[in-house]
């Protein structure tokens, strides 16, 4: 049995080939490849690069567009109306990610929700993303670097992830900055940046305050062209409203533990 069969399938017994009944281009017949073999290929490169996503498979089933409600939310019917309008931005974003898509919020809005939604419909569709909150990210690029037992060689990670088709950061101004660390999150964005790789990116930083977390190169970058008419990148606030409170979503990542005063 070829390894790329299904042992169980019932059109091929497990061969990978299914006989085509004879035609006219050939008499005889022939043996076709089974759709059971196209299926385990696209499973498998799924389960691929859905290893090298960084994407866990509990948040992969539980955070989809399909399980987030904007009706959730505790918003007046103008909050509801619009988080359906950033559902439907996100949607249209994991379908077609170009440029930037900054999604800004305070702790509980449904940002993160919508941004693991967006690297799921994008995975889904069998293309490469890489998802981490901030703080995950950066330690995980410290393991490899201090070349921990276990850990991807650094170059390969780092490349992997400055390189993705699509990347999602969730949680930016959440981290400790080191300088090393702040030095490596602003290569991965300048390197997006000069080659106009998409990103999304979720904070409950209030970009706009001087002074904030985000470091001001990385702001300065995020910000470039954001929200003229041919800008790269998009910032979006979503506001009142508790959406995880109500069991819509659970933020991830550590920014939960302190709940910021500034992006409030
Ligand atoms: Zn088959």
């Amino acid at each position: 049995m070829p390894p790329n069969a299904d042992s169980a399938c019932e059109l091929c017994g497990g061969s990978g080939f299914v006989q085509v009944p004879p035609n006219e281009r050939y008499p005889n017949g022939a043996a076709a490849i089974c759709a059971c073999r196209e299926r385990i290929a696209r499973r498998r490169k799924l389960l691929e690069i859905m290893t090298l996503s960084g994407l866990d498979e509990e948040t992969f089933r539980r955070w989809t567009f399909d399980t987030f409600d904007p009706d959730i939310a505790q918003a007046d019917a103008q909050g509801r109306a619009h988080l359906a309008q950033v559902k439907a931005l996100c949607q249209e974003f994991a379908r077609s990610p170009q440029g930037w898509l900054v999604l800004c919020g305070p702790y509980g809005c449904g940002k993160s929700h919508l941004a693991y939604a967006v690297a799921g419909a994008y995975l889904r569709a069998r293309h490469g993303v890489y998802v981490s909150t901030v703080p995950d990210l950066l330690d995980a690029l410290r393991r490899s670097f201090d070349g921990k037992k276990g850990e991807e060689p650094f170059e390969r990670r780092f490349d992997l992830v400055r390189s993705a088709e699509l990347l999602v950061l969730d949680d930016l101004g959440a981290q400790n900055d080191t300088p090393w660390a702040a030095e490596k999150l602003y290569q991965i964005i300048d390197h997006r940046y000069r080659r106009r790789l998409p990103l999304l990116v979720t904070t409950n930083a209030n970009l706009y305050a001087p002074q904030g977390r985000i470091e001001p190169r990385v702001l300065s970058r995020i910000l470039d062209g954001a929200n003229l008419a041919d800008g790269f990148s998009r910032v979006v606030l979503l506001g009142a409203g508790d959406y995880r409170r109500r069991g819509g979503s659970q933020e991830r990542g550590r920014a939960g533990a302190r709940r910021s005063q500034e992006a409030t």
